[in-house]
């Protein structure tokens, strides 16, 4: 088939590998000039990693990222809130910490291996003919040829959602983080996702990520984020980092000597994210996936993983001969279990995580350590973390 990929993020990558090598001509439009990563350090979890062992690259995933064993989450007197292992799901589950530059250099050396036409610099801003044979109407009004299939992995804040689902809702949420990769001082590579709380309007977050293509001496390093109210981005900046700095040694001394050596506050990038909702992923000959068919908020640590899953099930799914609708249809069926329960999971947690809520900051702290030590809770939580819950529908 002719298959257009819009988006060259983590699923319109991983698709573009799948599909092309399975012998479909694939074309990839990327509005940016080259394509490049966005966003912080990921944590793959269990399920990704299967993904990328399903496109032999999980063994390089592992060399390039730190093995994360546990997730600890405390408050700044050290009291645990949080306390996860993943020893405790199936043997061998491990998550591993990744720059996301390095997942992106992977799948893109992936993509470049096989027969794919680039169109980079050129966004994609509506599609016609969803039901015949797909066009693309290019930012610059260009029109392109047709396709036999379209694929819409434009991310979170993907503009052709509603051309496709035009039920969708994709609120952003109020909260967002600021976050940045730096040299990991203890040059870690293996660890844990360590997190300081206090209430529900302080998360801080360190994860180690392994190699750090940006770090010209090649030293490890370590995704740091901080959870702040959208509107309060420009408040924070105007406050100077040496402000954030204080804040910070007196809350969590490990984070501070993190950012110590930083001395431009613009090092941090400001991330806000959406909770879409899409009653159908499909439209005549054309799909939504990754973030665009199910974008959340990264409290779970899963939009990554749900992404590659996504990519390995739809090129799954068009192996067959069957009509292509048929096949969308199927990897709808496939994928939307597990995109639903993360969807909620992800939106009944983030205000236990991110919001002004005294009471449940209370609550949270009182009752979510000892869930942790409940077997049949600490299972379900283990599970919900590796990435394999999934809802009956
Ligand atoms: C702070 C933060 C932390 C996160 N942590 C984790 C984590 O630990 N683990 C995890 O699994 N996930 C995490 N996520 C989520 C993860 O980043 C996303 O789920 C994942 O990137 C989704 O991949 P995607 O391919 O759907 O979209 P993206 O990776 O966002 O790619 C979308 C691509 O589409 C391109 N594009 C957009 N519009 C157009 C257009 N109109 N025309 C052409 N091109 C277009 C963009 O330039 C981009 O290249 C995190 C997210 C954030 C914000």
């Amino acid at each position: 088939m002719k298959i257009a990929i819009i988006g060259s993020g983590i699923s319109g990558l991983a698709s573009a590998a799948l599909l092309a090598r399975d012998g479909h001509a694939v074309s990839v439009f990327e509005r940016f000039d080259t394509p490049r990563p966005l966003g912080a350090g990921l944590l793959l979890q269990p399920s990704g990693l299967e993904a990328l062992d399903a496109m032999d690259l999980r063994q390089e995933a592992e060399a390039r990222g730190a093995h994360i064993s546990r997730l600890i989450g405390r408050t700044p007197k050290g009291r645990t809130v949080l306390d996860l292992r993943y020893a405790d799901g199936r043997p061998g589950d491990k998550g591993v910490g990744i720059h996301r530059a390095s997942l992106f250099n992977l799948l893109h050396a992936a993509a470049l291996k096989t027969d794919i036409a680039w169109r980079t610099g050129l966004g994609v801003r509506a599609l016609h003919d969803l039901d015949d044979r797909p066009r693309l109407e290019l930012e610059t009004g260009e029109m392109s040829e047709p396709y036999d299939l379209v694929i819409a992995a434009d991310g979170t804040h993907s503009s052709l959602r509603r051309q496709i689902c035009p039920q969708a809702r994709d609120p952003v949420y109020p909260w967002g983080a600021m976050w940045a990769i730096l040299p990991d001082p203890d040059e870690r590579r293996d660890g844990m996702l360590d997190q300081v709380y206090r209430g529900c309007s302080v998360m801080i977050g360190l994860l180690p990520v392994g190699d750090n293509p940006a770090d010209p001496e090649g030293r490890p390093g370590v995704s740091f984020f901080w959870s702040l109210r959208g509107d309060a981005f420009p408040a924070w900046r105007s406050d100077g980092l040496e402000a954030f700095k204080a804040r910070l040694r007196a809350l969590w001394p490990r984070a501070a000597d993190v950012i110590d050596p930083i001395s431009d506050a613009d090092t941090f990038s400001e991330a806000r994210y959406r909770d879409c909702v899409c009653p159908s992923w499909r439209r005549g000959k054309a799909v939504l996936i990754g973030d665009a068919a199910h974008g959340m908020s990264p409290q779970l640590g899963q939009g990554a993983n749900l992404a590659l899953c996504d990519a390995l099930s739809l090129a799954r799914q068009l192996k067959d001969d069957a009509p292509v609708v048929h096949a969308l249809g199927r990897f709808e069926a496939e994928r939307k279990p597990a995109a639903r329960y993360y969807s909620l999971m992800s939106r009944a947690l983030t205000p236990v995580f991110q919001s002004g809520s005294r009471i449940i900051g209370v609550l949270r702290d009182a009752l979510m350590g000892l869930g942790c030590r409940l077997p049949g809770i600490r299972n379900w939580m283990g599970w919900t973390l590796v990435g394999r819950g999934r809802l009956p529908w």
